[in-house]
């Protein structure tokens, strides 16, 4: 058993407890890992306040991390302690009929169709104070050693930096590959992003490098521009600065809407507005945030009607211990620069002040 520190979320709403946990050792089929870093991504605030469906409290938060293998348990061959990996809220068994097809990178093993609370045999490797704490997403970055199962865990290239590649594990992964695999922008084509968090400032990377020719970023925070045009934006909008709805402002930007729309925010209305944004027979539009638990969107069917695709992406579409490490790999050789992203470096126990840089916007 390893004692170490973790920020627990006791109760929803509460800022998090940075608490000394202890932590047994992985069991069959499990590792556990050192976390060296991690990020904080907007669904990490969602599991704070109570809003992520079926996370059970008290619970170890964090799902954007990247550290080093510390033990492994009975029958683990993938990898062996002192490699660099990263955890993964998508595992990737290799057995379901999702991971065998190829066009999915939705494993079975994942928290819609299994809760993740607990570890596949139901029970938890952290305890505080004599109370079990929940696992999240088979993650829980928030600690400085986790045990997460092998399928669950990619290992990467020794020379990766820990402290930037933890984006990986969640944001620049989410958002570049919503661009390049689901959406597959093409070169020359008309992209919109709502929303300019790491997860929507990665999809303008993604259409950058795929090449499209305009990338109109949207946000009611002008502070995100600057960052947006260096990473490829060519235009910065806030709806809040016109008395139309945003989506007719999009279309007359473009002449019949763009070719593709992203949500990366998470609200009824943005999502509403993202699809009624891509044009009316080609147009896809990708939902990428993630509304409360509870809460459901309503629109016109005649938004689909006329060919437009909405499509959802989870983690960008990657199948994650396959295509994570060579993604990590094309960042080492400087295909793009997901560095940008990183606005703060913060020490483990100012977790909280993380959180409150997230919520204003920072
Ligand atoms: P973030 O909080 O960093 O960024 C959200 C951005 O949206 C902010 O810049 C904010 O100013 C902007 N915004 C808020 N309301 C707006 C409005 N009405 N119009 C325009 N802009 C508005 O969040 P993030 O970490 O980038 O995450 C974004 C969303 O993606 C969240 O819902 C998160 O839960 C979700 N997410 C989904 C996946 C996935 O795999 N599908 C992965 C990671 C995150
Ligand atoms: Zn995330
Ligand atoms: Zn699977």
């Amino acid at each position: 058993v390893i004692r170490c520190r973790a920020a627990v979320a006791w109760a929803p709403g509460k800022p998090l407890s940075v608490e000394e946990v202890e932590v047994a050792p992985p069991k069959a089929g499990e590792v556990r890992i050192k976390i060296v870093a991690t990020g904080i991504c907007h669904t990490d605030e969602r599991v704070r306040q109570g809003y992520f469906p079926d996370a059970e409290f008290p619970i170890i938060p964090g799902h954007e991390g990247a550290g080093i293998v510390e033990s492994v348990g009975e029958g683990v061959t993938s990898m062996k302690p002192g490699d660099k990996v990263i955890p993964l809220f998508v595992p990737q068994c290799g057995k379901c009929s999702f991971c065998l097809n190829p066009e999915s990178n939705f494993c079975q093993k994942s928290h819609i169709s299994e809760p993740q609370n607990l570890l596949p045999d139901k029970t938890s490797r952290f305890s505080c104070k004599g109370k079990q704490i929940h696992h999240f997403l088979w993650v829980s970055t928030f600690a400085e050693y986790t045990v997460v199962p092998e399928y669950a865990v990619a290992k990467i290239d020794a020379a990766a930096p820990l402290d930037k590649v933890c984006l990986f594990s969640c944001g620049f992964s989410t958002g570049y590959g919503s661009a390049i695999n689901t959406a597959k922008v093409k070169p020359g084509s008309t992209c919109a992003v709502f929303g300019l968090g790491g997860v929507g400032l990665s999809v303008v990377i993604g259409c950058k490098v795929a090449g499209a020719s305009r990338i109109i970023a949207v946000d009611i925070n002008k502070d995100k521009f600057a960052k947006a045009k260096q990473l490829g934006a060519t235009d910065c909008i806030n709806p809040q600065d016109f008395k139309k709805p945003i989506q007719e402002v999009l279309t007359e930007m473009t002449g019949q809407g763009v070719d593709y729309s992203f949500e990366a925010i998470g609200k009824a209305e943005t999502m509403v507005a993202a699809l009624a944004s891509c044009n009316m027979s080609t147009g896809v539009c990708v939902m990428i945030g993630e509304l409360d638990s509870g809460s459901e969107i309503s629109i016109n069917p005649m938004l689909l009607l006329t060919g437009r695709t909405w499509k959802g992406s989870v983690l960008g579409g990657w199948k994650s211990r396959e295509c994570l490490p060579k993604l990590v790999s094309s960042y080492l050789e400087k295909k793009f620069n997901p560095d940008l992203l990183i606005t703060h470096t913060l020490p483990f126990d100012k977790v909280n002040e993380g959180f409150e840089l997230l919520d204003t916007g920072k």
